[in-house]
């Protein structure tokens, strides 16, 4: 059992392994007001890594609705009850992790492993929406509507302080030096599923013909070339951005790194379900249209700030312009700038990788085109 600083709790906690930081993390952040559940990254995902035998369930990236979705069946309630309620004050939880909750005398932390029916409807809730249904006739005057949804799409976290890690008793999973990939070492595994059934996010997921647990591995081929993960590089919203995130605890976060000016700087990107305690590394940008105390268990106490900062980006033009570098290259832009309304991202190497106007000029087509002899509907 270790004492560790957890800045997402404000706080120190238990961990009942080492604390052990990479040189690296490897981060990435959501923007939720974006996706439009194309399942897109699933599929890239899962046509990459996971389209053999005995993976037929398994989605290292699903998209899910919330409230109603959830992959694997209620994940996130069923933690959620096993931890109790807690309160955020003055950017502290109040209240207890997974590792807390605890009963150190039989467990590491409080766990679920998940059972086949919970497995088995990985759609379930989708596009349900809550605050009931629309009446005929009704329409949406302004931004203060009682019906919401939205959508969420979920990777492992390669968390600071996995849950998975420490639950396995053989200790073949492990947390790499130079970019913070959580790995299971397939060779050492055993399939004992105390994995699965420690982290929080049903992230980790049992092989039964191959008697292993399998797991994200972050696309970590790709991270090692300086290019994007399948899941970013695919998302045709464009709602993904990926880099490294400082831990607050090794260093002072870099305002030119994209995710470290989100996370820390703007504080427009939060971690999901902090009070778990294992300190993700996916970051989202909270949906600006869905109700804040729902908002508030799921990403924290930063919620209000976020939605504020994000209604604001058209008066923030660094904001603007990182926000436009979503999806324009596939590689990993380490550092931007936003210059003369054109915002910049480099590579690792410091090369420039991608030039994006934060507003384009409009171009206006004539609606009758004599080489197509076609009528354009579309002129702008
Ligand atoms: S590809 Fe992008 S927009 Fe489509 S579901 Fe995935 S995250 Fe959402
Ligand atoms: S999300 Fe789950 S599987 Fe991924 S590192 Fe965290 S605890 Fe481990």
């Amino acid at each position: 059992m270790s004492r560790v600083f957890n800045w997402q709790l404000g706080r120190e906690m238990d961990y009942p392994y080492e604390d052990a930081r990479p040189a690296k993390q490897i981060a990435w952040v959501f923007d939720l007001n974006k996706c439009i559940a194309c399942q897109t990254c699933s599929v890239a995902c899962k046509m990459t890594w996971s389209s053999g035998r005995g993976q037929e369930y398994m989605f290292w990236n699903n998209v899910e609705t919330k409230p109603y979705g959830g992959y694997p069946k209620a994940w996130d309630l069923t933690v959620l009850e096993k931890i109790g309620p807690g309160s955020w004050k003055d950017g502290v939880y109040e209240g207890k992790t997974i590792f807390e909750a605890a009963d150190q005398r039989n467990e590491k932390m409080v766990g679920h492993r998940p059972g086949d029916e919970e497995w088995n409807h990985p759609n379930i809730g989708e596009d349900v929406i809550a605050g009931g249904e629309m009446p005929q006739g009704a329409h949406i005057v302004d931004e203060t509507h009682p019906l919401w949804f939205f959508y969420m799409p979920r990777i492992c976290n390669h968390c600071t302080h996995p849950a998975c890690l420490a639950a396995c008793p053989r200790r073949a999973i492990y947390k790499r030096e130079e970019d913070g990939i959580v790995l299971i070492d397939q060779s050492r595994c055993r399939g004992y599923r105390e994995c699965v059934k420690g982290c929080p996010y049903g992230k980790s997921l049992f092989r039964a013909n191959h008697e292993v647990s399998e797991k994200c591995i972050g696309c970590y081929p790709k991270i090692e070339k300086g290019k994007q993960t399948q899941c970013v590089e695919n998302c045709i919203g464009k709602i993904r951005g990926q880099g490294f995130v400082t831990d607050p605890k090794q260093g002072k976060p870099n305002p030119d790194n994209p995710i470290d000016f989100l996370v820390h700087v703007r504080k427009v990107a939060l971690p999901l379900y902090p009070q778990f305690g294992t300190g993700p590394n996916v970051y989202y940008i909270p949906p600006i249209h869905t109700p804040t105390d729902f908002l508030e268990q799921m990403f924290g106490g930063g919620v209000q700030h976020a939605i504020d900062t994000y209604r604001n980006v058209p008066q923030d033009e660094t904001l603007a312009g990182l926000l436009q570098l979503f999806g324009s290259s596939p590689e990993i832009m380490e550092t931007f700038a936003v210059k003369k309304k054109v915002a910049l991202g480099y590579n690792r190497d410091g090369k420039k990788v991608a030039a994006v106007p934060i507003t384009e000029p409009p171009q206006l087509r004539k609606s009758f085109d004599r080489k197509r002899d076609a009528y354009r509907l579309d002129v702008t």
